[in-house]
């Protein structure tokens, strides 16, 4: 939460933040993803008309699950961003970042741009091929076949032969 009162007094002066900001969970790809505090820090300035804008960069610890092995696992996600805060603007606009008071609330911003960051599929390290090996388990007898130069599904479709018969 940035107070603006100051800074809305003195159109075109910048004043430096630091602030750590709570968001709550994201649900994404049927994973749960939890967030600690969100460091964020840079400047913000008002215009004549009581705008704001705030310009910066973020960092938080995100803990989610490896797409391939399901173990725990975390990402840092890191973003830089720069938006106007539009004073008295509608907070049901999904379009623009407002506020109304003297009060600027970060947690839309540190939101959107997290999102915006995330990587799209959580791994617990680079190269982890988890359940893959299951799978590449399975295709070798396809393979043996392919080199002995039969077609690789042949063998499938013998076995559905002996079924029918
Ligand atoms: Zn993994």
């Amino acid at each position: 939460m940035l107070d603006v009162a100051e800074c809305t007094r003195n159109p075109g002066t910048q004043y430096r933040f630091e602030e750590e900001q709570a968001i709550a969970p994201q649900r994404i790809t049927g994973d749960e993803i939890t967030f600690d505090p969100v460091r964020m820090q840079g400047y913000f300035e008002a215009d004549e008309d009581g705008n704001v804008t705030v310009d910066g960069s973020l960092a938080v610890l995100a803990h989610g699950h490896c797409a391939n092995c399901l173990s725990e696992t975390e990402s840092m996600v890191e973003g830089s961003f720069r938006e106007t805060f539009m004073r008295d603007g509608d907070p049901e606009d999904d379009e623009i970042f407002s506020y109304s008071g003297h009060e600027v609330s970060l947690e839309k911003l540190a939101l959107t741009y997290i999102m915006l960051n995330l990587p799209m599929r959580f791994l617990c390290r680079e190269g982890c091929v988890g359940l893959l090996t299951y799978a590449q388990g399975q295709a070798e007898p396809l393979t043996q076949k392919d080199e002995s130069g039969r077609f690789p599904f042949a063998g499938l479709k013998d076995l559905l032969g002996e079924d029918h018969v």
